[in-house]
């Protein structure tokens, strides 16, 4: 179900968070105003992809995997100097699934169980890269 709610992201902005989507299940809302016309659909598949990833973990499941994610990404990288801002996200293997195939619309017709779990080790090698090259560079 798509909701269209202000309240929330101005709530998110106060705590540092400038998004202009969020899913919590079972809801994917939307911040309209903020939104591209021609983003829409990629946006909302976007979503959708995390309302599977939701399901098959049972929500809590998913809440507890994305923080702990998140969190071990942070960990991770704090040492690498040249990342871009948002990586601990970007690199939640829940957000690799979903933006790697967001512009694809037959995705989810498609899509296996649990395939968030195939992008764990493409978050690991990601990360390694950053890590080799921040080495390097640190080094010359
Ligand atoms: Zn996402």
């Amino acid at each position: 179900m798509i909701l269209k709610n202000k309240f929330i992201f101005w709530f998110l902005k106060l705590l540092g968070f400038e998004v202009i989507a969020i899913t919590i299940y079972p809801f994917i809302i939307l911040n309209f105003d903020e939104i591209p016309k021609h983003d829409l659909v990629r946006i909302i598949n976007h979503e959708k992809i995390h309302l599977a990833q939701f399901k098959e973990l049972w929500v809590i499941g998913f809440y507890f995997l994305y923080i702990f994610y998140w969190l071990k990404n942070i960990i991770t990288l704090r040492e690498v100097k040249d990342i871009p801002e948002d990586a601990a996200y970007f690199l939640i293997p829940f957000e690799i699934e979903a933006f790697l195939n967001e512009s694809d619309k037959q995705y989810l017709s498609k899509r296996k169980r649990n395939e968030w779990s195939r992008y764990i080790k493409k978050t690991s090698e990601i990360k390694q890269t950053y890590l080799e090259t921040d080495q390097k560079n640190n080094k010359s």
